[in-house]
């Protein structure tokens, strides 16, 4: 199994989980054009895609999903909540899936196991993907680390974690304060610090590869999440990918 990110951050996150026969985007919160050379930049095309899956509706998260998945014939997977609240334009929906925030499904060889995350979304779910073997878990866009969360992330191969912001650089940062508080709040973003206490509560001992995304480019520097996370799991900064906005970041590969 193996898996790369499309670009991540505000303006537009779309991830990529390879099994082989089974290829999943997750998320795409760029336009069909934009998505497509993305995933050409990858070495991959739209049609050797087998679904989208969705973790809530947010435009950097659902805005190219609905697009995307009709061109190129994909079904789209999606909380009750999620379906109901994504913005839909007026073109015919693409076929969807409602999945459970609590109940695992597969798709093909994948096994895709949701879970709620508090968010200031409809009904916003995280995911773990499984090929059987090695396990990903991709978890970004919420404000808090519930026990639920770290339950299901507890052993993982590979995490793509939310470093969204460092906490000093938002309280100085020149946001509105109620902006401030939403993004700081409990429904809102995960801080470094915060995400750096999930690697402490975890089994790290598995992790072949952990990735801060969806950074803010206001208020958080890769240096800062990086060092965040390599002193929770006491490796080198170097060790720790970060997610970018324009390059995301290339394969990864679980053994
Ligand atoms: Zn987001
Ligand atoms: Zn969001």
């Amino acid at each position: 199994m193996r898996f790369a990110s499309l670009g991540s951050g505000s303006q537009g996150n779309a991830l990529i989980v390879d099994a082989g026969e089974t290829r999943v985007l997750l998320d795409c919160g760029f336009s069909s054009r934009e998505a497509a050379a993305r995933l050409a930049r990858l070495g991959m095309a739209p049609d050797e895609l087998t679904a989208i899956v969705v973790t809530h509706e947010h435009g950097d998260h659902v805005g190219g999903v609905f697009a995307f998945a009709r061109r190129h014939r994909l079904t789209v997977y999606l909380t009750h909540g999620t379906h109901a609240a994504a913005p839909r334009g007026s073109a015919p929906l693409p076929e969807c899936r409602l999945i459970e925030g609590h109940t695992p499904f597969a798709i093909g060889s994948l096994q895709v196991q949701p879970f709620p995350v508090p968010h200031d979304a409809r009904e916003p779910v995280q995911f773990a993907f499984s090929d059987g073997v090695r396990r990903l878990g991709v978890l970004t866009d919420t404000g808090t680390i519930t026990p639920h969360i770290v339950d299901t992330l507890r052993v993982c191969d590979g995490l793509v974690l939310e470093c969204n912001h460092d906490h000093a650089l938002l309280a100085a940062s020149r946001y509105p304060a109620s902006l401030r508080r939403r993004i700081g709040g409990r429904f809102g973003h995960l801080e470094n610090e915060q995400a750096a206490a999930l690697l402490r509560q975890i089994d790290t001992g598995r992790l072949q590869h952990v990735l801060a995304a969806h950074l803010s480019q206001e208020n958080n520097r890769p240096e800062l999440a990086a060092r965040a996370l390599a002193s929770a799991l006491g490796c080198s900064e170097d060790w720790i990918g970060v997610a970018d906005q324009d390059g995301g970041f290339d394969w990864r590969q679980l053994r």
